[in-house]
């Protein structure tokens, strides 16, 4: 083939397209700058990290598909309620208005990846990241239904058959089950769960809610069932931009080179000095480390962007190590800055500076959002002037303005409100000043706001209402806005 590219098999065992420069005159020649990526079959591991891994599984999937489920004061205890604008966490009410919880909720976010990477490199991508999690979840049902790597490849490479389709039908049925499981969930964060749930079994579900679900279902049987590694190669923007955060002391899984090479075969009785007395190192070169890798690369050519820090090959060669009876951590995690310094000296590392910077920004951003909301009002007042009715006179040189105050009760028991007015001697209201709300509800009033003649020149005056719950120890909530006086 002239100018495009012949096929070869790389170390990692990924098929690589060579491309070789076009010559002569043969303008219609294709060249290929893309790599072709053979489908990777990870073989299962099992050891330390495996089982922090799984344990993250758990976890997380407990939370996300147990939390919809949860009552609390007789409603959904996490609801994002889209079409009553408000949102339910627990016990606190949140109204459209609170946004800035959320740029808190998302810096806090953003500085514990910083903090996280920059401490142990990928830990996000290796262990809690739906992603990993749903690949995870994915390829244990492969394995379910179809075996594990061995059994996978000969089941690819071998023809159709009654046991195939099987167990292929089988496997998508069971990817397809726990996607629409999880779209259903989704949906479930901004439908009342229980709602949702009749209306599935009555299969009258609202056209939006039946879009999210098979959206979200077909987006989880996609890239945990399909994509998978490639999401991280070539989707995930977080792949693409941790390495500004790693540095030298950033800790991340790293084969030793100095004391795994030259690799090779060699009887599990040798002896080391006398392997290393025929160049080897203590790899093995058994090739396990590549085949449970999730993303097909080769950790002993080094630190490449594509491993996402899951630890499986350092499960598979400690299990390797203990098998020869070599002290374990060829691959380990690891710092560039530590190789060969005792472990005391990689801890003392993870204390520098840039640590703690994202540290003591991370604790300034938490206390600042979890201060703020325990001092927070329960509820929130809007003032708005009746754009309708401007300044007028309404007799004998009084003078009126009309506003109207949005009262957002942000609690779960009705509330009765008192509101008062002032900032011009003699202002006072004329409409109701006890106000009704129901719990977690949002009410508009309109409020009349006199003043008696000649008290402030024409213009505009700064004025204050005062809302405060009509109890004793009721909190106040005070909210400026301005008086007109027309000339
Ligand atoms: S698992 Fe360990 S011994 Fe085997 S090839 Fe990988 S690094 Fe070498
Ligand atoms: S190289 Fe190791 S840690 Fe990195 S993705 Fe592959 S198996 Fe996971």
């Amino acid at each position: 083939m002239r100018g495009g590219g012949s096929a070869v098999q790389g170390s990692s065992g990924r098929r690589v397209i060579a491309i070789e420069p076009v010559t002569g005159d043969d303008s219609n020649t294709v060249t290929s700058l893309y790599q072709s990526e053979g489908k990777i079959y990870p073989r299962s591991v099992s050891g330390w990290f495996s089982r922090w891994r799984w344990v993250l599984v758990w976890a997380t999937q407990w939370v996300f598909y147990g939390l919809p489920w949860m009552s609390i004061h007789e409603r959904q205890a996490v609801l994002f309620d889209l079409s009553a604008r408000r949102f339910y966490i627990f016990e606190l009410v949140f109204y459209p208005q609170d946004l800035i919880y959320l740029t808190g909720l998302l810096i806090i976010s953003a500085l514990s990846l910083f903090l996280f990477t920059a401490v142990a490199g990928r830990l996000w991508c290796g262990y809690a990241c739906p992603q990993t999690v749903y690949t995870e979840i994915f390829l244990w049902v492969e394995r379910w239904t179809e075996g594990d790597r061995n059994q996978r490849i000969k089941l690819d490479q071998g023809g159709l058959s009654g046991a195939k389709l099987l167990r292929k039908t089988a496997k998508h049925l069971v990817w397809a089950t726990i996607g629409l499981w999880t779209g259903f969930t989704f949906v479930g964060y901004f439908t009342p769960i229980q709602d949702l749930a009749r209306e599935v079994g009555q299969w009258s579900l609202g056209p939006w809610e039946l879009f999210w679900i098979l959206f979200y279902g077909f987006a989880t049987y996609g890239n945990a069932g399909w994509m998978r590694e490639q999401v991280c190669k070539y989707m995930c923007p977080y792949a693409r931009f941790q390495s500004a955060m790693f540095d030298k002391d950033t800790l991340i899984v790293s084969y030793d080179h100095s004391r795994g090479e030259g690799r090779g075969v060699r009887p599990r009785s040798e002896k080391p000095a006398d392997y290393r007395a025929r160049g080897l190192g203590d790899c093995i070169d058994c090739g396990l480390c590549v085949q449970v890798c999730p993303t097909g690369i080769d950790i002993r050519e080094g630190l490449q962007y594509e491993c996402i820090s899951c630890s499986a090959c350092i499960d598979v060669c400690n299990s390797v190590m203990d098998k020869m009876h070599y002290p374990r951590g060829l691959i380990r995690y690891g710092a560039p800055h530590s190789v060969n310094r005792p472990p005391s000296a990689l801890w003392r590392r993870v204390l520098r500076p840039r640590v703690l910077i994202y540290s003591a920004a991370l604790l300034a951003v938490m206390a600042a959002v979890f201060g703020s909301l325990a001092l927070r009002a329960p509820f929130k007042v809007d003032v708005v002037r009746d754009r309708g009715s401007i300044a007028r006179m309404v007799g004998a040189g009084t003078i009126e303005n009309v506003y109207r105050l949005q009262i957002m009760n942000a609690t779960e028991l009705a509330q009765t409100y008192r509101l008062r007015v002032e900032g011009i001697e003699g202002l006072h209201m004329v409409s109701a000043d006890l106000v009704d709300v129901p719990s977690a509800s949002a009410l508009w009033v309109a409020v009349r706001v006199q003043m008696p003649p000649a008290m402030a020149e024409p213009g505009s005056h700064a004025i204050r209402f005062r809302i405060e719950e009509n109890r004793p120890d009721g909190v106040e909530v005070v909210e400026k806005s301005v008086f007109l006086v027309p000339r």
